[in-house]
């Protein structure tokens, strides 16, 4: 099997879209099993993208998107406070 260096894709988690003109912005989750927005995407730990679109995170709320992307049970807290802190970076 030949090896093929992978890029990275950024999808958006809910709406699958890669390039939305609002742009994505990253979800971490840390070691510790923190999840927390990374806007400037240096935070250490698994990271997952969605766009800077409260109506996407609603979604990824709706349909567990983080729990799967991070194969974790996500708190609602969590996204509660991912999506107050996501509407920070709204435009
Ligand atoms: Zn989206």
């Amino acid at each position: 099997m030949q090896k093929t260096k992978k890029v990275p894709q950024r999808k958006c988690i809910a709406c699958q879209e890669r390039d939305s003109k609002k742009g994505l912005i990253r979800i971490v989750k840390n070691k510790e099993g923190q999840i927390f927005l990374d806007p400037i995407g240096k935070a250490n730990g698994r990271g997952a993208y969605i766009c800077k679109d409260a109506e996407c995170l609603k979604k990824a709320i709706k349909s567990k998107a983080l729990n799967r992307a991070f194969k974790i049970e996500v708190p609602n807290e969590v996204y509660e406070n991912l999506l107050e802190e996501l509407q920070k970076y709204e435009d």
